[in-house]
């Protein structure tokens, strides 16, 4: 066991679990599990106040892992979460955990893929239930008997949970439920219907709250790109092309991922180098060494390899991983800024990390502005200012020294000077990509394609089931209708309302009530000419974007 893992088995995790994370790469725990580990393995109810981003995943399912019994064929622990998406990362999550506890399974239980498998998976003795509320009522209605043997309840993204209106599918859940089992409820906020629900449903619960104290970051001027995780690499590779700096420090989440991003640098021409716990210290103090004097001008470090690192050469902080709280967000950027200078603080968030965005802000009681990744147009630029910037200080005196050898050259090759200057052009840049149609090829153009893939992920099954499933009463005479704009398109319900009043006609009582959902909005309509209304909104554009209003049935 290396040194940095000791803090997971100082936890009291399962010997196999720890060495599961250990493959992953995790080096210590994330405060969210340093402190709730302890308390779900002593069997407490627990009430976690903890957003994407902060380790959550691990924080309930080592303990559980650590728990349950393999030799036993049967639910033993439930998760509940609120997307299908979601559903899906906790189970891959605790397949990776257990790949080291023979006999335990994970069943994904959720809406929108046929019942069938996930019914099989069941029967065949699955320990670990992860599932949309919607899809496991179904499945409680065939066989009522389904959770008897659960020991272990997990509410995963509680709030969303209520906010999609699956509290009536809760209520049969918990219903269903042994009373004998402990439950954990991880939420964002905590609002009086999450209250209520712990109140309710919970034994004494053991509260967690990572403390967000305000914290001061000055002259560091603080930048995001939103981006899908698996576009990462290529999205660092475009930023730094366009990004002045000195030397840079890049923090990422795990020791592997500190090798991969070092050696995708390196190919491409970094002098970069990976820092990580599994590197013998002086290995690191001279990686360290390297950074300040210029011999390596990049580092892909893990947080617990970067500590203490005090080198006035860092122009530059990229936050590739998130980090897990604001206190560690605020820790990282500091290794820019050092002595007085300035400092630049990049972050590259997903789309499901917008929330930790949002709390990095508020603690820091600063901005951190958008950027879009940079176009070819823009890394062109940026290389023909970086050549101009190393030919200009040779100008004065190249001709004196080498204007000789210039003529001497042309007269040999039987060339023009420009025909010889391009050539050594070629030289000079090592074949580098000096023009569009060229860096197009090198570098394909990196869409920012996460939310777009995010909406579409979320929006299949459970949100639109859900809707179906415990629809708000209609007043008489009214219809719902749908849009796909939603909150993400920066849309408010009084857009939606002055679009439909201006261009429909309507008079403002003859709408109802107007949902605004991240990734849909619902309009209450009347039923009476609605055919003539959406055939005169065809057209219309909310936010930039066409409202593609339409009646939403709900059998
Ligand atoms: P979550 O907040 O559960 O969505 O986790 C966010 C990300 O952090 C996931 O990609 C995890 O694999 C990763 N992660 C969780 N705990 C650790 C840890 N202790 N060390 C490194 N990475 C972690």
């Amino acid at each position: 066991m290396t040194q940095e893992t000791g803090g997971f088995a100082a936890l009291g995790i399962h010997p196999n679990v720890l060495t599961a994370i250990t493959a992953v790469g995790y080096e210590e725990p994330s405060p969210i599990q340093a402190q709730a580990i302890p308390q779900i393995l002593a069997g407490h109810d627990l009430i976690g106040q903890a957003q994407t981003g902060t380790g959550k995943t691990a924080a309930f399912a080592l303990p559980i892992l650590s728990l349950i019994d393999p030799a036993k064929r049967e639910p033993q622990a439930l998760i509940l979460a609120p997307t299908r998406e979601l559903a899906l990362q906790v189970a891959t999550a605790f397949e990776s955990y257990s790949v080291n506890l023979p006999g335990v399974k994970v069943v994904a239980v959720y809406g929108g893929a046929p019942m069938g498998p996930q019914l099989k998976a069941l029967r065949q003795g699955a320990q670990i239930v992860v599932a949309t509320p919607g899809r496991l009522c179904d499945h409680l209605r065939r066989d009522e008997k389904l959770l008897n043997t659960v020991r272990h309840l997990v509410l995963d993204e509680a709030d969303e949970m209520l906010k999609l209106g699956f509290m009536d599918d809760l209520d049969v859940i918990f219903e269903a439920l042994p009373e004998s089992r402990q439950s954990v409820l991880f939420s964002a906020t905590l609002p009086a219907s999450i209250r209520g629900i712990a109140e309710k449903h919970l034994r004494e619960p053991k509260h967690i709250k990572i403390a967000a104290k305000t914290q001061t970051v000055a002259k560091i001027e603080q930048a995001y790109l939103m981006v899908h995780a698996d576009q990462k690499a290529a999205a660092v590779l475009r930023l730094l092309e366009v990004e002045d700096f000195d030397a840079l420090i890049a923090f990422v989440r795990t020791k592997q991922a500190t090798l991969d991003l070092a050696a995708a640098l390196e190919a491409k021409g970094y002098k970069a180098a990976a820092l990580n716990g599994d590197i013998a210290q002086n290995q690191r103090e001279r990686v360290i060494e390297f950074l300040k004097d210029g011999r390596l001008d990049i580092v892909v470090a893990t947080d617990v390899a970067a500590r203490g690192i005090d080198v006035p050469r860092i122009t530059h902080v990229f936050n590739v991983d998130m980090p897990y709280d604001p206190e560690s967000y605020v820790h990282r950027i500091g290794r820019t800024g050092r002595a007085g200078r300035e400092g630049r603080a990049l972050l590259l968030a997903t789309p499901r990390e917008r929330r930790m965005l949002q709390v990095i802000e508020r603690v820091t009681g600063q901005k951190v502005t958008e950027v879009k990744l940079p176009d070819s147009k823009q890394v062109l630029d940026s290389r023909i200012r970086r050549l101009t910037k190393a030919l200009q200080p040779l100008l004065a005196t190249a001709e004196a020294s080498h204007g000789e050898l210039l003529d001497r050259l042309t007269t040999e090759l039987g060339c023009e000077p420009r025909a010889l200057a391009a050539a050594l052009l070629v030289k000079a840049t090592n074949g580098q990509a000096l023009n569009l149609a060229e860096i197009e090829r090198e570098q394909p153009l990196v869409p920012n394609s996460g939310p777009q893939r995010e909406r579409r992920d979320r929006e299949g099954g459970d949100h639109e089931r859900r809707e179906r499933r415990a629809p708000q009463p209609l007043a008489e005479g009214r219809v719902r209708c749908r849009t796909a704009l939603g909150a993400r398109d920066g849309i408010a319900a009084k857009n939606l309302l002055g679009a439909i009043l201006n261009e429909g006609g309507l008079a403002r009582d003859a709408i109802g009530r107007i949902q605004i959902r991240e990734t849909f909005s619902l309009v209450e309509l009347p039923e009476e000419g609605l055919d003539r209304l959406l055939g005169k909104l065809k057209d219309t554009r909310v936010a930039g974007k066409s409202l593609k209003l339409r009646r939403y049935r709900e059998d």
